[in-house]
């Protein structure tokens, strides 16, 4: 493999529902003249789902790996995508969208999981009445969708017209339909997550030539203070690290030391 290679092959098999593939298709085509193959063979909700029946055994990461070898088992194909989104509530200030978007090469023995936390607006929503409900509804995106609690679980994927045409047994209780399809703000960070495994596709190691040559797998270090010399607060910048032969270029001018004003024994 040399730095002239491109790993994605003309053909790349995506288990998904939810119409993410929409969002992942052109940044492949765009880049790599690739073909993402989809395919729903298998229920990808049995690993988890977002409206509460299911819940997630792995972790995000490894559930996105699992689908994106699902995907070439399912169509044959030797390179697969799997995506997985998690979100978590940022104590009271809203919620923290992580996504995560998985690339296997089961040729080459490649594993990339690409991911992107950003926060988003949403929240659920409780009305007494059909203007309370309206107000409430107009502090988001018009074309987020939600879920309406009912006497027998959960009515999903109603967008806001469909909401205020019905009606309702009042107080509701909604929460926002966080699948891909009706969740505008995911969308965004999931184009994103492409973005971020596209580029980490296209990076290789200057010492070993392998893809995957990434800040990602840099370690986090503190700078040491220049008067003590203990750890301060002040991080190193992350360099582009390689993931098997643990090589990273070394900056000569790059600052050693972190200023005392970031030490904890100097500046307590
Ligand atoms: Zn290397
Ligand atoms: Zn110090």
């Amino acid at each position: 493999m040399n730095k002239s290679s491109q790993i994605p092959n003309k053909k790349i098999a995506f288990l998904t529902k939810h119409g993410k593939e929409a969002l992942l298709s052109p940044i492949f085509a765009n880049t790599y003249n690739s073909q993402i193959q989809h395919t729903n063979a298998f229920d990808t909700d049995t690993l988890g789902s977002f409206d509460h029946v299911t819940e997630r055994k792995l972790s995000a990461a490894q559930t996105a790996l699992k689908k994106a070898y699902l995907a070439c088992e399912l169509t044959h194909c030797s390179q697969g995508l799997g995506s997985e989104g998690s979100i978590s509530s940022l104590f009271g200030i809203g919620l923290l969208d992580e996504e995560f978007l998985a690339f296997v090469d089961t040729q080459n023995n490649i594993e990339i999981v690409a991911r992107v936390q950003q926060p988003i607006k949403l929240g659920p929503i409780d009305a007494k009445h059909k203007d309370e409900l309206y107000d409430k509804l107009s502090m988001f995106e018009h074309n987020q969708y939600w879920m309406l609690k009912t006497m027998d679980g959960w009515e999903k994927g109603l967008s806001v017209s469909h909401l205020m045409a019905q009606t309702l047994t009042f107080p509701v209780y909604l929460e926002p339909d966080f699948r891909a399809m009706y969740c505008p703000q995911r969308q965004v960070v999931i184009s994103k997550v492409g973005e971020n495994l596209i580029q980490r596709l296209s990076s290789f190691c200057p010492q070993c030539a392998k893809v995957d040559y990434s800040p990602e797998h840099a370690k986090a270090t503190y700078l040491l203070c220049e008067i003590c010399t203990l750890p301060t607060n002040q991080m190193q910048p992350l360099r582009p690290t390689c993931s098997y032969c643990g090589y990273h270029q070394t900056d000569l001018n790059e600052c050693k030391t972190g200023s005392a004003f970031y030490c904890n024994f100097c500046n307590p």
